[in-house]
């Protein structure tokens, strides 16, 4: 039997045991034939089925779960949100992704926004009416967020957008988006609305996560108003990488739910396939994968609820939140290429999902900071020396 996660869920209250268990129940009945279906049709789902799943998710807390009660949500700690969220993962981290990006906007409209966008904005996102991207990244600034060249020019009292931005989760289906871009050189936050083609956006055709939404966003000529800046005059980048302090930890839990995802299907397949006289789970090399699967995938997912709890107590923590990153999705890699040998010839078919899982675990180590540039702040925090500059 596969104990790791009962066991693991020892140390969970028995609320949190019941909230898994219940949200498998539906994730299985629900979610999992949606992915497949989203898979093979190789697109994401449409605003209004996106708003759809995301009403019913946030039956379970996952859109608005993290945002404290003076805001309009029920205050989940981080890390029982993170529960929940890898058995999202687990069975569709597309519909994950989308989640990361949908919370973290609202997270970010909590954090900096006035009573009025709170209203505007906050609300509607809570309640699943309105869908929020998070436009950071352009062609010329990817992992240097301080070179990002968008800019927005004062016009009376609203300003006009001229830039490009890439890889816009959610972009798709979004009603607005929360743009860094620079305001009289400065790094600034705005938020600008989609109001019918304000902005335009492009779908881009990935390798992996064919079901999420992944776009160019074209700001020509777009306007906000002036009362849509978010935080203070100048905080664009200190705002950006606070963000990404926590939504990063996510990226790590949806390796974790992809790996977990691959480690149960190899195990499955091992149990059942024979060559030379037994199953192949009797032959020591391929148990050998599976020790190293389950210990690399419950290291993955320790260091993720320690930065989660890390982050629930208010402290800075990016040292820690790279290390669950970086970790945990490298492991998904490696995690998911085993699952693929473990299977042999069928595990490259599209008639096995771990084909699948090995493409979109091959993505994560690239969203919210690399790889390379998570190792760089945990040796910057740690020698006191910054690569940097
Ligand atoms: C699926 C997906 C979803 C995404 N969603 C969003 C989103 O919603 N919003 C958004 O704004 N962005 C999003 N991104 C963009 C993502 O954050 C960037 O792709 C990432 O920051 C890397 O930037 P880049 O792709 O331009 O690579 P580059 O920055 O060009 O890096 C290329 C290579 O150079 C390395 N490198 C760069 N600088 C250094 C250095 N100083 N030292 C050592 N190596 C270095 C990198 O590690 C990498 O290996 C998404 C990306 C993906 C793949």
């Amino acid at each position: 039997m596969n104990d790791t996660l009962p066991v693991m869920q020892m140390l969970y209250s028995e609320e949190q045991r019941l909230a898994i268990a219940g949200f498998r129940r539906f994730a299985e009945a629900e979610l999992r034939p949606l992915a497949d279906k989203y898979e093979k049709l190789g697109c994401p789902p449409e605003r209004a089925a996106m708003l759809d799943l995301f009403r019913r998710l946030d039956d379970y807390g996952l859109v608005s779960g993290l945002i404290p009660a003076a805001d309009g949500g029920p205050g989940i700690d981080r890390f029982t949100y993170g529960l929940l969220y890898e058995e999202l993962a687990r069975a569709w981290p597309d519909m994950a992704i989308a989640i990361l990006i949908q919370s973290h906007v609202a997270l970010t409209l909590v954090e900096l926004g006035t009573p009025e966008i709170k209203k505007s904005h906050l609300e509607p996102l809570l309640r699943a009416q309105r869908i929020g991207c998070s436009c950071i990244s352009e062609p010329n600034a990817g992992s240097s967020v301080a070179e990002v060249q968008t800019r927005a020019t004062l016009e009376g009292t609203r300003y006009r957008l001229h830039g490009q931005k890439l890889w816009i989760s959610n972009g798709a289906q979004s009603d607005f988006a929360i743009v860094v871009c620079r305001i009289d050189g400065k790094l600034d936050m705005l938020l600008v609305d989609r109001d019918g083609d304000n902005y335009q956006h492009r779908e881009l055709e990935k390798m992996g996560f064919v079901s999420a939404s992944t776009c160019e966003i074209f700001l020509d000529d777009a306007l906000a108003p002036v009362s849509h800046v978010l935080g203070r005059s100048g905080g664009g980048l200190y705002q950006t990488l606070k963000l990404f302090e926590s939504a990063r930890v996510f990226v790590g839990l949806t390796a974790v739910g992809i790996a977990q995802a691959a480690l149960e299907e190899a195990i499955e397949y091992a149990k059942q396939r024979r060559q030379h006289g037994k199953v192949i789970a009797g032959h020591q090399l391929m148990q050998t994968y599976i020790a190293e699967m389950a210990t690399e995938l419950d290291a993955a997912r320790l260091l993720c609820q320690r930065a989660l709890r890390l982050l629930d107590l208010g402290v800075r923590c990016d040292t820690q939140t790279s290390m669950a990153k970086w970790y945990a999705t490298e492991m998904a890699v490696r995690v998911t290429s085993k699952a693929i040998q473990i299977h042999g010839g069928v595990g490259i078919t599209k008639d096995f999902k771990v084909e699948r899982h090995f493409r979109n675990a091959r993505i994560l180590p690239i969203p919210d900071g690399t790889t390379e540039i998570q190792k760089l702040i945990i040796g910057r925090n740690t020698l006191g020396v910054s690569a940097f500059s």
